[in-house]
């Protein structure tokens, strides 16, 4: 029963997505007409609070212990290329965040905290990140720096 129920609603909420999806189309082919009234707020759909998203939500900062992202270009920090300072390697790091530290990981697996990075910094050079790992080596290995 439940499970129908959920179905139809997620079909439902499909089909509204559908609608605004093709409501923006239209603003956008119609670029010269004035900007277009929002809807009265009486017109939204109530929000059922336990209902699922039909898309997975991609992980933010409050869900995940850590974000990470591979990061084959030299970094530039304070105009100078960075260098691992343990084996010199300039290229190819694991960038990680750690609640609000960020931490470079080079590629023989010396990890440092990076004070001239943050998580700003991180966010704006990662992409969509909706990959999750349930540990940190698996997250290595995903990024093709596994820890061996
Ligand atoms: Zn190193």
């Amino acid at each position: 029963m439940l499970g129908r129920k959920r179905r139809r609603m997620r079909h439902e909420l499909a089909e509204i997505r559908r609608q605004h999806a093709e409501m923006i189309n239209t603003w956008m082919r119609e670029e010269q007409e004035p900007v277009p009234q929002p809807r009265p707020v009486e017109a939204v759909t109530p929000v059922v609070d336990d209902f699922p998203p039909a898309d997975p939500r991609a992980p933010t900062r409050d869900d995940v212990k850590g974000m990470m992202m591979r990061r084959r270009m030299p970094l530039v920090l304070d105009g100078e290329v960075h260098a691992c300072p343990q084996c010199g390697s300039y290229r190819d790091w694991i960038v990680f965040t750690l609640g609000d530290e960020v931490w470079l990981r080079c590629r023989a697996g010396h990890q440092a905290l990076e004070t001239r990075l943050d998580t700003a910094w991180f966010d704006r050079n990662s992409g969509p990140n909706e990959t999750r790992h349930a540990t940190f080596e698996e997250g290595l290995r995903h990024l093709g720096h596994p820890d061996n």
